[in-house]
């Protein structure tokens, strides 16, 4: 671990104490940054002063699971950026881009509690200006699953990311588990395109009751909360079976389909068992596989799973 450089003002000094990993981190107040330049200059001092760059990219709208992501990177890294950007390119026409919900303040005080050195919120306008037309496209994997039901979504977050990388420099980035898709997409991008960045994948924080957390639930009536926790228990159920000795894949997927559908709110978009890499099917249910869920709960599409046992 490098020397801490102590490059600020006095009174300015924040002193954190990260149980079990660095003891004091001194950091400077966080910085907002909107520029990717000004992200770049700031990636590149931090990186002249020997610093590790943590990276946790986010659309906003904190809750738990990210919140989780910046301790991880934290420990990881010297320093530690959020971005916060609400990603035009990976919402398809019909989907919820203008709807998603936003709170910078409220994400601002948050990721500053938790001890970010950087918020990167760059305007849309900044990550896509006019004459725009270079994407990134990783083949197969974002065929299945949730890019089979949201054609785009995925080249637009693979084109994404990678600006974000460009923009931030990081050494280490933290993704969630709960987009297992999207953490295996990234993984094979990152590692196709020798991007020089350490790809690690946290797990997935619950509420209470199970529900995976995620900016989305806040659209859910209080029935459709109800039932969206469907999606946990019948990956548990699942599980529960494969745990007693089922193996058939299909077995397993009906079992899920069918918890789901007694719900009155809820319309399956898929359920999947798949390999963790590839991402596709299996019929043979084994250690380590993915068994991945997405449904509409009313218009609210939440995405669930689990690793089997
Ligand atoms: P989002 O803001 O939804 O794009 O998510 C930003 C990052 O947070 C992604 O890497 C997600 O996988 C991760 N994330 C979202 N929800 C959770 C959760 N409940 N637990 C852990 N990570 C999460």
């Amino acid at each position: 671990m490098p020397a801490k450089k102590c490059d600020f003002p006095e009174g300015a000094l924040r002193i954190r104490f990260q149980p079990g990993t660095r003891n004091y981190r001194q950091r400077n107040p966080m910085k907002i940054i909107h520029s990717i330049r000004e992200m770049q200059a700031e990636a590149d001092r931090m990186r002249a002063n020997g610093l590790r760059i943590g990276f946790v990219p986010t659309m906003g709208f904190l809750h738990e699971g990210h919140l989780s992501l910046i301790r991880e990177a934290g420990r990881r890294a010297d320093r530690v950026v959020v971005s916060i950007f609400v990603n035009p390119t990976q919402f398809g026409p019909n989907e919820d881009f203008a709807a998603y919900p936003r709170d910078f303040e409220r994400d601002r005080k948050l990721s500053e509690a938790e001890g970010a050195d950087v918020i990167f919120s760059p305007a849309a306008e900044e990550m896509y200006p006019a004459g725009h037309c270079t994407h990134v496209d990783v083949d197969g994997l974002t065929e299945t699953l949730c890019g089979a039901s949201r054609p785009g979504h995925f080249r637009g977050v693979t084109t994404v990311v990678t600006k974000l990388f460009t923009a931030v420099k990081p050494h280490v980035a933290v993704f969630g588990q709960k987009d297992a898709q999207q953490a295996a997409v990234i993984r094979r991008m990152t590692a196709d395109l020798n991007l020089d960045v350490e790809i690690v994948v946290a797990p997935i924080v619950r509420e209470a009751d199970g529900l995976a957390m995620s900016s989305r639930n806040v659209y859910l009536s209080p029935s459709e909360r109800e039932d969206a926790t469907v999606l946990r228990q019948s990956l548990l159920a699942a599980e529960d079976l494969f745990r007693k000795g089922e193996r058939d894949a299909s077995v397993l997927i009906r079992s899920v389909r069918s918890m789901i559908s007694s719900k009155p709110s809820a319309r399956v978009d898929y359920v999947s068992l798949a390999d963790p890499g590839t991402l596709q099917p299996i019929d043979e249910a084994r250690s380590g596989a993915l068994l991945a869920v997405a449904v509409f709960i009313g218009k609210t599409r939440l995405i669930d799973n689990l690793i089997l046992p």
